[in-house]
């Protein structure tokens, strides 16, 4: 036997989505991934990096990329962080304030990922259920665990959580408050001013997502200067490598093509929850990049494998809050009318 720390034998380790081997074969509605390429000032800041330059190390602290994120988002460069994939900020952020044995608190359902993090660190985890108007059931007038990660919109349900909650919440909340903006470029709304008023409220973001560089691993987090100096104490000294940096600035910058796309997702998603209404589904509205959808006998798993052996991917849940259900992302409008199609005809 390796003698290993005993959480670590212990814990089951995370299941990421199913990512298939001939990708192009499948319509891929499984891991919320953009249909659309990267911007084409991206692919060119990546080509113009390539070369003699890869022999030297990238910088360290990412000052380009922190500095376009801060620009676009109106905050000073030292109120933000650079990482490789918001995943990376997850891991630091309870790495950073949550002590083994100590406390870090999310809602179930949300994003599982952040109880696999725990268990790294050996900090325990507790779970804050929903009522079916979306409020958290049992929140204590005040939490007193080190970390609490709202993941807002919710995945996978696509809901939103009101910035007015939001704001009592981080009064409510001892330790940080982490709102985890994965989807927010798909929303309405988001948490950064809460950012500028309260000294414990972190929002993390990814351009996995909203930028179609899932495969580029970059995420940000916009915080204080002392939690970003924490921040940067413990991370990988060069945690983003001289192409990921590249793709950073060049995708932020690039505002014009971003809102085009999230414009064209925007518009499908609209489109398909009213086609799967027609299909008598039920459907939370979303404000990400995917819906959930309950099908009429809420025989989820079902439809999924009859998706499945048409080749269009989405991501079925076996979590019993959640298995009534199917998260599917919204890809381009024709790939969503192949899916409609798929499910009128599957019934
Ligand atoms: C996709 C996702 C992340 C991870 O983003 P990366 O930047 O790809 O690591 C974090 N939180 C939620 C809720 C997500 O859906």
């Amino acid at each position: 036997m390796l003698p290993l720390r005993k959480n670590i034998a212990r814990m089951a380790g995370y299941v990421p989505g199913f990512q298939p081997k001939d990708e192009n074969a499948w319509i891929k509605l499984n891991t919320n991934e953009n249909p659309y390429p990267p911007s084409p000032r991206v692919i060119e800041a990546i080509r113009a990096e390539l070369g003699e330059g890869l022999r030297k190390y990238p910088d360290p602290a990412s000052r380009a990329g922190r500095a376009a994120a801060a620009e676009l988002y109106g905050f000073d460069p030292e109120w933000l962080i650079m990482a490789n994939g918001s995943d990376e900020l997850l891991n630091n952020l309870i790495r950073a304030f949550a002590g083994e044995g100590e406390e870090i608190a999310y809602v179930h359902p949300s994003y599982s990922y952040y109880a696999t993090l725990a268990e790294i660190q050996g900090a325990r985890v507790h779970t804050f259920g929903l009522t079916d108007s979306w409020e958290l059931t049992d929140f204590p007038a005040r939490y007193e665990g080190k970390l609490f990660f709202l993941t807002n919109p919710n995945a996978p349900l696509g809901f939103t959580y009101p910035l007015s909650f939001i704001e009592d919440l981080a009064g409510r909340v001892a330790g940080m408050l982490v709102v985890d903006e994965a989807y927010a470029d798909f929303a309405d709304e988001n948490a950064l001013e809460l950012v500028r008023k309260y000294e414990n409220v972190v929002v993390t973001r990814t351009l996995s997502k909203s930028y179609s560089l899932a495969g580029m691993r970059l995420g940000l987090a916009v915080a204080h200067p002392e939690v970003i100096v924490a921040l940067d104490k413990i991370r990988d000294h060069y945690n983003l490598d001289r192409l990921a940096q590249a793709a950073a600035v060049a995708a932020l910058r690039d505002q014009e093509y971003f809102r085009e796309c999230v414009g064209k997702i925007r518009e499908t998603r609209a489109w398909f929850t009213g086609e799967l209404r027609v299909l008598d589904y039920g459907v939370i509205p979303s404000r990400g990049n995917y819906v959930f959808a309950t099908p009429p006998g809420r025989d989820a798993k079902r439809i999924y494998d009859a998706l499945f052996e048409r080749r269009i991917l989405v991501r079925y849940f076996s979590d019993p809050v959640l298995a009534h259900g199917l998260r599917i992302s919204i890809g381009t409008r024709e790939e969503m009318e192949k899916t409609v199609a798929a499910l009128a005809e599957i019934g």
